[in-house]
């Protein structure tokens, strides 16, 4: 007789790796969770974590500077990041608050992390655009804390749906061109979280606070956890409780051409980018202003 085991469709963790000190800008001192090609995260590039205590890790910030062929989403946990850019939008993330922008044909912008009296806590997430939207127009949009839907699947679990459906509350980041789930996790002590996503999809989680474990590996604060395939994601957390990113994204599966802010398909379309950057004619759309 068969037996199909419960655990059979569980998602294992497949890597567990401390994010690593990285010199982004004009010299922040930050946190990269990951930052290269790999096909297990495919759709996803990079998770740039900026958290710190002290701002003279994060003063310099990153002014001017353009990005082609990604989508970005951009999570401030605590305190708050000035932003201004080539499609004339200027404002503040604060806390709580998700910025999204689609870098699509060109942008050309300004992320400065401002000094208050809160920590500044948050995570920058690129997604790759496939390669019939590398050349969109730019697109970008904030979202403010109270758009963002907060579920209680159980006891002691709260959920910030900021991509993707929950329990049936959907985020507000609805127009990434690529399938995503964004979860906001936080757990108290020893309690369980499960989660079903399409087995199609790569996923990882990211620690911000706490410890817990992730389909039989604990992570940590700052560590990044590769899930493998399967659907359903299970974790535990430990004592203290956690609270973690949990994102996951259908993957594209096209080859990538990426150089510092740009990511296309073939080196061709680095060079004509890079090109265009020295010329003048990166940035394809007139500013609103
Ligand atoms: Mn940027």
């Amino acid at each position: 007789m068969l037996m199909k085991s419960q655990s059979s469709n569980v998602r294992k963790a497949l890597a567990v790796s401390p994010a690593q000190p990285t010199m982004e800008g004009a010299g922040v001192r930050l946190k990269r969770a990951f930052g290269a090609v790999d096909p297990r995260l495919d759709p996803f590039l990079m998770l740039d974590d900026f958290s710190s205590r002290d701002p003279a890790d994060y003063e310099a910030g990153f002014p001017e500077h353009p990005h082609r062929g990604m989508e970005t989403v951009t999570y401030i946990i605590s305190g708050q990041v000035d932003h201004r850019d080539s499609l004339g939008n200027s404002g503040t993330i604060r806390s709580g608050e998700v910025q999204w922008m689609t870098a699509g044909s060109g942008i050309i912008h300004a992320e400065m992390p401002r000094e208050t009296w809160e920590r500044l806590c948050g995570v920058q997430l690129w997604v790759n655009l496939p390669r019939e939207s590398k050349m969109m127009t730019p697109r970008y949009r904030d979202i403010r804390e109270e758009d963002i839907p907060v579920v209680e699947p159980s006891p002691g679990i709260r959920v910030k749906v900021i991509a993707g459906t929950f329990d049936g509350a959907v985020g507000p980041v609805k127009d990434v061109v690529v399938k995503i789930l964004y979860l906001d996790v936080a757990m108290g002590p020893n309690t369980e979280f499960r989660h079903d996503i399409p087995g199609q999809f790569n996923a990882f989680a990211y620690v911000v606070q706490g410890d817990a474990d992730f389909g039989g590996s604990t992570a940590g604060r700052q560590q990044l956890v590769v899930l493998g395939k399967g659907e359903e994601v299970q974790v535990r957390s430990g004592e203290k409780g956690a609270r973690f990113i949990l994102a996951a994204g259908q993957p594209i599966g096209e080859p990538v051409a990426w150089r510092g802010p740009v990511v296309m398909n073939t080196e061709g379309e680095l060079k004509e980018a890079f090109r265009e950057m020295r010329e003048g004619t990166f940035v394809k759309t007139d500013p609103l202003r």
